[in-house]
């Protein structure tokens, strides 16, 4: 879509929380248009066919607390088969590498901890969430793999307040033609103009004036909805500079997770939807999984430091360590059996520099400071500023209304 030159409402983002607010003010009566600097819709979200028979989701792929998840409905309502199947990641094992009465006892470890973290986080104190280890544990190692995969970080970087404040009903489904699809479909009548790339929004005067790589448009408002990194970095500036804005996407880094899709010959030998993984007591470790839908692959995930390791290291390193963990579990023939076909990079990716967000230790305040209205004009939405499903693509979704809400409520008020 062109540029215009002014508009009521400019959405800076096509990410799950871009949409969400688009499609809550696309009836309002305002003029609107979403900026968005890709030439894609969805963000962190992305579905791509990585061969012929293997769809695999770059980023988002969970429909996390899937009963009080908004993307459910969504999915029904555009013929999205939503997957209710029970995840690998916690009861299903294969191999030897990980056997049940360990990985029982892994399990009991886990739970113990996330026990000790809620009843510290009743103190109201905002420590690193490591404090709540049982010194000398021995999984705890595995216990800081766990939370590089949900936090995108090691658990000295985690505010104990905010890991508490997740919502987490445990129950987590899949969208079969992908989840990064399901954004695609469910953006796709919305005014959006692509390769759009904000710069500057100068608020000093009477309206709006938006600096972007295809030119200059003035708005009424604006929602801003782009990762927390790019707002620390300043790769999105405003004038006035809006340093409390900056300080608080400073508390909300995007930690790393990053994904890997590898092509499995003689498939059929191995289990649909089972988890691989050793019981090493390493934090730097991948995980897992067997033919995701019955499809001839294994993906592996990765988080935190490890995963920022092997993104440096270059193209393919991923892959590479992903093939010589399997093949170190199941058998070296399995070297010649795996073909490495996709792997993310979101540390490098320009418009994300990360994967999701975690308060630091000491700023699980900054959700909301974050997500606080600036004059009127200024609203923010994104995963990072949802109160209760941070880091999810739902949450990012449902910030995207409140922030249409609070701009309608301006209005109203007038
Ligand atoms: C590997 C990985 C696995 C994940 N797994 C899950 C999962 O299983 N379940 C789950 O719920 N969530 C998961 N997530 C997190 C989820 O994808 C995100 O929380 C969610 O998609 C974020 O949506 P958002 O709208 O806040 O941000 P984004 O999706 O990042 O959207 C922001 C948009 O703004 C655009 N943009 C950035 N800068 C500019 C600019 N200057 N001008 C214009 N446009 C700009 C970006 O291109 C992007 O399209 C995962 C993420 C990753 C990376």
């Amino acid at each position: 879509m062109s540029l215009p030159s002014e508009v009521d409402v400019a959405i800076i983002g096509a990410g799950a929380a871009g949409l969400g607010a688009a499609h809550a003010l696309e009836n309002s009566g305002l003029s609107l248009i979403v900026l968005e600097a890709r030439d894609r819709i969805g963000g962190r979200g992305h579905t791509i066919m990585a061969a012929p028979d293997v769809i695999f989701d770059v980023g988002c792929g969970w429909l996390h607390s899937a009963d009080k998840n908004s993307f459910v409905q969504i999915g029904e309502q555009l013929n999205f088969e939503i997957n209710k199947a029970l995840p690998p990641w916690r009861e299903r094992a294969f191999g030897k590498a990980f056997p049940q009465a360990e990985r029982d006892e892994f399990i009991r470890a886990l739970d113990a901890f996330y026990d000790r973290a809620e009843e510290a986080a009743r103190t109201g104190r905002d420590s690193p969430a490591n404090l709540c280890l049982e010194p000398g544990n021995r999984w705890n190692p595995m216990i800081d793999a766990i939370s590089t995969y949900v936090n995108g970080s090691e658990l000295d970087q985690v505010s104990i307040l905010d890991m508490d404040a997740y919502e987490d009903s445990n129950i987590n489904w899949r969208v079969r033609r992908g989840y990064g699809a399901l954004m695609a479909a469910y953006g796709a009548s919305l005014p959006l103009a692509f390769h759009c790339n904000v710069t500057l929004i100068d608020h000093s005067g009477p309206r709006l004036r938006i600096e972007t790589s295809r030119g200059t448009l003035t708005a009424g408002k604006a929602i801003v909805t782009v990762p927390t990194n790019l707002i620390s970095d300043e790769a999105i500036r405003f004038h006035p500079n809006l340093p409390a804005k900056v300080d608080a996407a400073r508390g909300l880094p995007l930690g790393l997770a990053n994904k890997v899709t590898l092509a499995l010959d003689q498939a059929e030998d191995l289990p649909r939807e089972g988890n691989l993984r050793a019981a090493t007591m390493r934090t730097g470790m991948g995980t897992y999984h067997l033919r995701p839908f019955g499809q001839p692959c294994i993906e592996g995930f990765f988080g935190g430091r490890f995963a920022r390791e092997l993104e440096d290291a270059g193209d393919g390193a991923i892959a590479a360590q992903a093939i010589d963990d399997i093949a170190g579990l199941l058998g070296s023939d399995f070297r010649r059996r795996l073909r490495p076909l996709a792997e993310s990079r979101w540390a490098h990716d320009e418009f994300a520099r990360g994967s999701y967000s975690h308060a630091l230790p000491g700023h699980a305040g900054d959700r909301a400071l974050l997500a606080a209205p600036v004059g009127g004009r200024l609203f923010f939405a994104g995963e990072a500023t949802s109160p209760n499903f941070f880091s999810t693509a739902h949450g990012a979704r449902d910030s995207g209304e409140r922030a249409a809400r609070e701009v309608m409520g301006t209005i109203a008020a007038r």
